[in-house]
């Protein structure tokens, strides 16, 4: 297995090879490599894409948040929501690369729940109450991004659908099948989202050929790069201090100071009373308690064109070859589909993507599982002509117990975080965001926001040696 480069432009960013980071743990060197290969969705670059607020950084500020991506991002929209018409405490954003460049960017653009398929296993670890919190908090989302694109007239693209997945492996299918009668039998809310199409119909209904099964259930697709560079150009015309290209690489206590946090950057230093990471894989270069509770992992990603006429795509879909198989795709209003996954190709080598933040690369025969995709796998595409334009790779975050730290910093007063969506950020993030937001401001406990209970961040979480990420 060789790893090679992507074609087409790279994204340039001023901050060559940076020695500035000493890996942490377990971490690789190096967490900023320059020459990303670049997505679809950044082929189009908003006006902020390389934006600084000031010439210079602040000195000082009340709240700092680590990460410009949908994470930071939907924090400070909702921390200056909550402002309202009162002044505003100083934020600054600091960003190691360029506006929104990490995973938001790079993804499959699909927001789609899991109100079944992750239940049996986070009900198995966590009890099912708190699996149903979860898939509630999950669907929940779709909703609320709606809101907030239709509130603030957000042109990503965004699509109420529903997701089909389709399952091509009896042995994979009869055992999801049998949960998923499990669940309803038991009456979980969210398993009334769900529909499910038996053998006899499974392909005519899911449009996947093979399909021995299929499942429906609420979702929506988007542009995410569109979504959170809208949402940074609402916050910095409020006045968030946005500074691109400017890497956190420490965070110490204030010598002088009880009240600040000393955040070092190559262009400086800056106190601040409260700093939130949003730093997805790479929290732990800043925050090392999580370097190995929080696992970079890569992921791939490509685009597909169409150049003539194709059967529509009513849903967007998964295409499940087995429990950790499976590729998702979202079909596009140009005709082009997105499609992620290609996990044949990188999961049996750990060294294809454990730990990795190298996103310079793809696995070059990832390449090659996309080319015909469409051909192969839908029914009425034998003769579309399609053809795969773009494939590139980005940096998921992945936790040891598979779910999201989110809250204050255990023994860091005044230090907060949320990542590790586990490679689902999409139909999380925002409200997250909302909730954490309220802990920024309003100082309330994590168990009054109304956030699913296993996302709290504990020192029994960072103790835990655990590692449920399977390799
Ligand atoms: C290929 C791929 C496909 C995916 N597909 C989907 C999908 O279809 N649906 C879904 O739900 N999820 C998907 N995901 C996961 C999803 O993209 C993430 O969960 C989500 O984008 C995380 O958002 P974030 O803001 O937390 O992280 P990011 O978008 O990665 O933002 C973190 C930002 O922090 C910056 N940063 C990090 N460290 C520092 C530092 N020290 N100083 C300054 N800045 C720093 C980074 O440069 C980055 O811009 C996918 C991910 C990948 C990589």
């Amino acid at each position: 297995m060789t790893l090679d480069s992507t074609q087409g432009v790279k994204d340039a960013s001023p901050q060559d090879s940076n020695p500035l980071f000493q890996a942490t743990g377990s971490l690789p060197p190096n967490p900023f490599p320059t020459n990303q290969t670049t997505p679809f969705w950044r082929t189009e670059l908003h006006e902020l894409n390389d934006h600084r607020s000031t010439t210079e950084l602040p000195e000082l500020c009340d709240v700092l948040i680590v990460g410009s991506g949908y994470s930071g991002a939907s924090l400070a929209y909702h921390l200056v929501q909550s402002y309202g018409d009162e002044p505003l405490p100083s934020i600054v954003m600091l960003e190691a690369r360029q506006a929104c460049s990490g995973a938001t960017s790079r993804n499959g653009g699909h927001v789609k729940p899991s109100p079944y398929f992750t239940f049996p296993q986070m009900a198995e670890l966590y009890g099912v109450d708190a699996a149903v919190e979860l898939a509630e908090f999950e669907l929940l989302n779709v909703l609320a991004v709606k809101d907030l694109v239709e509130k603030e007239q957000i042109a990503c693209d965004y699509q109420l659908t529903r997701a089909c997945d389709a399952m091509l492996v009896q042995s994979h299918a009869d055992q999801v099948t049998a949960a998923y009668k499990k669940m309803q039998a038991s009456g979980v809310s969210c398993i009334r989202q769900v529909q499910y199409t038996g053998p006899r119909d499974a392909e005519q209904i899911s449009g996947v050929k093979g399909a021995l099964c299929c499942f429906t259930f609420p979702a929506a697709h988007l542009w995410p790069y569109k979504l959170v560079m809208h949402l940074l150009s609402l916050v910095v015309a409020k006045g968030v201090n946005l500074q691109t290209t400017t890497p956190v690489t420490s965070v110490s206590k204030d010598p002088e100071s009880e009240q600040f946090w000393v955040v070092e950057t190559p262009r400086g230093k800056i106190k601040a009373k409260k700093i939130v990471y949003a730093t997805n894989g790479y929290t732990g270069y800043i925050a090392p308690q999580y370097s190995e509770k929080i696992i970079p992992i890569r992921g791939i990603c490509s685009r597909i064109v169409c150049p003539g006429p194709a059967p529509h795509l009513p849903n967007t879909y998964s295409v499940r070859i087995g429990h950790k198989a499976s590729d998702y795709l979202i079909p596009r209003a140009d005709g082009s589909i997105v499609v992620g996954g290609a996990k044949p190709y990188l999961l049996h080598d750990p060294e294809l993507w454990y730990n990795v933040v190298d996103d310079t690369k793809i696995v070059e025969p990832a390449r090659e599982h996309f080319e015909g995709y469409m051909q192969k796998h839908f029914r009425g595409w034998e003769n579309s002509g399609a053809y795969t334009d773009r494939v590139w790779s980005g940096i998921q975050a992945y936790t040891t117990d598979l779910v999201p730290h989110v809250g204050e910093v255990p023994e860091k007063p005044g230090q907060f975080i949320m990542g590790g969506f586990n490679g689902h950020g999409m139909p999380n993030i925002l409200l997250t965001a909302k909730a954490l937001a309220s802990m920024v401001k309003e100082g309330k406990p994590f168990e009054e926001v109304g956030l699913p209970r296993v996302f709290k961040t504990t020192k029994e979480r960072l103790e835990d040696e655990r590692n449920l990420i399977s390799r």
